[in-house]
């Protein structure tokens, strides 16, 4: 009799008390972490509230493949740029330095809207504006083991440089950045054309050929290669037989092809670049009985800052702000 009571009294415990614990741990865990993450954003508008962090509080963020408009924290847009633009496993330094670039890009946006986007300020498409990645999808992507240690690094190079922004004469910088500048970043003029970019000037980082994005290898047919010059430029007409049918004409001040004469045309480096969808528009050229050799160095447009030169600096002792006075000529880093 005692037996069968004390059975009962594991099976009235089974049924109530256990899935009682669980359910108030696991709900006292979610609950606490959500608390974490608005006290520490609480905590810096509040203690740090000498900047108006109000006024770009939210940012509308278009995502380009559900073409939906989403309301979005900008420190947690943040740590959604950051993570998609720059590999977690970069230095502290590098890290903080894409944060306040990724920052003053968007607030850049925001004050300067062209109404590109419709009603949002910025897309989620790295090719357009800069990439954007959710937390769930960041997780998805790396090893379980360093999730929390990777999101934290991120969450802290964001924190930890809140509200900062760069400026050029009091307003905030066109802050361009790309993933490799092959040695020597590139002057916009050169790149799109028009100037008006003071601070956007070529200088250079050493370093950059440790990293993978360093350098790359293009090789077309010479069949495919007319192919996709001949789908942009209808008249194109080439003669492999003779000797200066492909010849790089000008350099920029950053090192890539400025004007290239490709049979009878005359095309820019960052034409061809696009055309045959190049890295970048450093480039030397080989050809053979059959193929085209492009040999790229370096990844991106090449203007302001190089993440991968942000990384080799960070590694020699440079802080984020050594880091920023380093590819943008003349500014100033300020508190919004
Ligand atoms: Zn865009």
């Amino acid at each position: 009799m005692r037996k069968i009571f004390i059975y009962f009294l594991v099976l009235v415990f089974i049924c109530f008390a256990i899935p009682i614990i669980f359910t108030k741990e696991f709900s006292t865990r979610t609950y606490s972490q959500n608390v974490d993450m608005s006290n520490s954003n609480n905590k810096g508008a509040l203690e740090e509230s000498t900047y108006d962090y109000d006024e770009y509080n939210t940012i509308k963020l278009l995502h380009v493949d559900t073409e939906t408009i989403e309301e979005i924290d900008l420190d947690e847009y943040l740590y959604g740029v950051v993570s998609a633009e720059m590999p977690a496993s970069f230095e502290e330094e590098a890290l903080k330095a894409q944060a306040v670039v990724a920052r003053t890009y968007t607030i850049y946006k925001v004050v300067n809207n062209d109404g590109k986007h419709g009603e949002a300020d910025i897309c989620d498409d790295s090719t357009c504006c800069q990439a954007w990645i959710s937390k769930n999808d960041r997780f998805s992507k790396w090893d379980e083991d360093e999730r929390e240690y990777n999101w934290n690094k991120i969450v802290n190079a964001v924190n930890s440089t809140q509200g900062k922004i760069i400026t050029y004469e009091g307003k905030p910088i066109n802050a361009f950045f790309h993933s490799n500048s092959g040695g020597t970043t590139e002057a916009p003029i050169d790149v799109w054309g028009g100037s008006g970019y003071p601070y956007l000037q070529s200088v250079s980082t050493s370093g950059e050929d440790a990293y993978s994005q360093y350098s790359s290898e293009a090789i077309f047919t010479k069949e495919e290669f007319k192919e996709k010059i001949k789908k942009v430029h209808s008249n194109f007409e080439i003669d492999f037989a003779e000797e200066d049918c492909i010849k790089i004409e000008e350099y920029t001040d950053g090192n890539r092809v400025k004007t290239i004469k490709i049979g009878n045309l005359k095309l820019s480096g960052v034409e061809v670049r696009t055309i045959l969808g190049l890295r970048s528009a450093n480039f030397k050229i080989t050809i053979t009985d059959d193929e085209i050799k492009f040999e790229v160095t370096g990844y991106g447009h090449g203007v302001g800052m190089s993440q991968t030169g942000a990384d080799s600096l960070a590694k020699e002792g440079s802080n984020y702000e050594d880091i920023i006075h380093h590819y943008y000529t003349n500014v100033e880093i300020v508190d919004m």
